[in-house]
Parts: structure tokens; C-alpha cells; sequence
């Protein structure tokens, strides 16, 4: 199973990812991009925030396969 991470230190909070995956991605009270479900990720979950960690203008997202 996916998982995805925000490094809020690279993170700008511009709000990219939130808009292509809101079900993800979420800006926290810092104005930083936090991640709001890591479990139990739809298909369709996967792959928008897929596309916002591509299309994140710091590459502040990455992706962990969660084998457990
Ligand atoms: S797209 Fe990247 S820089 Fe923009 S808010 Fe999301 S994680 Fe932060």
C-alpha cells in the first residue's frame, strides 16, 4: 500500500497539492502542506496524489510503498 509524506521543510505551502488531491493533501495552521489520510488510500487517491507529488513546484512529496 502508498503512503505519502510532505517535507515541510521544502514545502512553500503554495496549496498545489491540495488542489489536485484534497482527500491527501490539507495546509496545516503554518500554512504548510500536511498530509490528512495515509491509510487505506483509494486507487483514484493514488494516483491525484501522484500527480501532486509530480506537479509539487519543490518536490516536497515523496512516496513510500508500505508493504505491512
Ligand atoms: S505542492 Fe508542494 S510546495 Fe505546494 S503546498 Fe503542496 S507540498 Fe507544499
Amino acid at each position: 500500500m502508498e503512503k505519502f509524506k510532505v517535507n515541510k521543510d521544502a514545502c512553500i505551502g503554495c496549496g498545489a497539492c491540495m488542489a489536485l488531491c484534497p482527500e491527501v493533501f490539507d495546509i496545516d495552521e503554518e500554512g504548510l502542506a500536511t498530509v490528512i489520510k495515509d491509510d487505506n488510500l483509494t486507487s483514484e487517491e493514488v494516483e491525484n496524489a501522484t500527480d501532486a507529488m509530480e506537479g509539487c513546484p519543490t518536490a516536497a512529496i515523496s512516496k513510500e510503498e508500505d508493504n505491512a
